[in-house]
């Protein structure tokens, strides 16, 4: 069964990627309800593949024939630095609520979309602290996404909740950078910009830099509140052919 989470209007899918869902929401607790040993008899593959999976992509590092590039730069700060730093604080807070957690940091955006929807990822963000933004900090959607932007309002909300400047989702459409980022993704997808290298602020410049944990954190929080509400829209590893949208 073909999952794409923008475009079709097709995303309310079928009874058995609902019963998965269902049995995949339960796992976590079923895994803990368990007695030693009954794990290592299921398999751990087994046990990799109920997880739920977000891919958290530390964008500019990595793209080939462009090595040196850091993405925005401003006062000293990289973004490519200061994405490092939270993505690899909202790895380890995600996997700690019950979630995998993959970080992508090379290749050509089309071969890491494609890595996602390889490994089954329910979440796709590709992360960056880019500069022109201001005082401020956004998750932004794909537009035609179905939960997409359920996913930006609550990582906005959960960062919101931790830094002094406003923090919106907000939807991106043909045309715009920040869809660049994210198109040909099959996971539900986020471009997320915690803060902007730029800021006109210092106090918010230097909380960038020493709040990663915090910042990263907050993504987790945003992303494991997600994927435990109630949904129609339920996600299935990406089909061998991908379809456009
Ligand atoms: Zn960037």
């Amino acid at each position: 069964m073909a999952f794409w989470d923008r475009g079709t209007g097709q995303e309310a899918v079928s009874g058995g990627a609902a019963v998965a869902d269902f049995w995949l929401r339960l796992w976590p607790g079923m895994r803990r309800s368990l007695p030693l040993g009954t794990l290592g008899e299921l398999g751990v593959e087994a046990a990799e593949q109920a997880m739920p999976l977000a891919v958290f992509d530390i964008q500019h590092r990595g793209k080939p024939g462009r090595w040196a590039d850091r993405g925005a730069v401003a006062f000293g700060l990289e973004d490519v630095d200061l994405t490092h730093r939270y993505a690899l604080a909202a790895d380890k807070r995600l996997r700690a609520a019950e979630w995998d957690c993959c970080i992508l940091a090379d290749g050509h955006y089309a071969d890491r979309w494609a890595g996602a929807d390889a490994y089954g990822a329910q979440v796709y963000v590709a992360c960056h602290v880019d500069g022109g933004g201001g005082d401020r900090g956004t998750a932004f959607f794909d537009a035609r996404s179905a939960r997409g932007p359920k996913l930006a309002e609550v990582v906005a909300e959960a960062l919101r909740k931790v830094v002094p400047w406003p923090v919106l989702p907000r939807p991106t459409v043909a045309g715009d950078r920040a869809l660049n980022t994210i198109h040909g993704v099959r996971a539900v997808a986020l471009c997320f910009e915690p803060g902007f290298v730029d800021d006109p602020f210092e106090e918010h410049r230097k909380l960038l830099v020493t709040q990663a944990e915090v910042l990263g954190a907050a993504l987790a929080r945003g992303n494991g509140a997600w994927g435990r509400l109630p949904t129609t829209a339920t996600w299935a590893p990406a089909p061998a052919t991908p379809t456009s949208p």
